[in-house]
């Protein structure tokens, strides 16, 4: 899976494990912006992450915290 992931300027400096921005395909799971604190839920490992449907805020951290 690894090896043809999009260019990611923000790889450089990884100040935080648990950020994710719109566009990114990251595992299943739940999102929370950042911005509002609404949550997106990713139910597929090819989901890509959405704006936030409330503030369209581009950053996202993920929950760990799943049911
Ligand atoms: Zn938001």
């Amino acid at each position: 899976m690894v090896g043809c992931l999009p260019k990611d300027p923000s790889d450089k400096r990884k100040e935080r494990d648990m950020e994710f921005h719109t566009g990114d395909q990251p595992e299943e799971g739940r999102y929370r912006c950042k911005n509002c604190g609404y949550i997106v839920r990713i139910t597929s490992d090819t989901e890509k992450l959405p704006a936030c449907p409330n503030c369209g805020h581009h950053e996202f951290e993920k929950l760990e915290d799943e049911d």
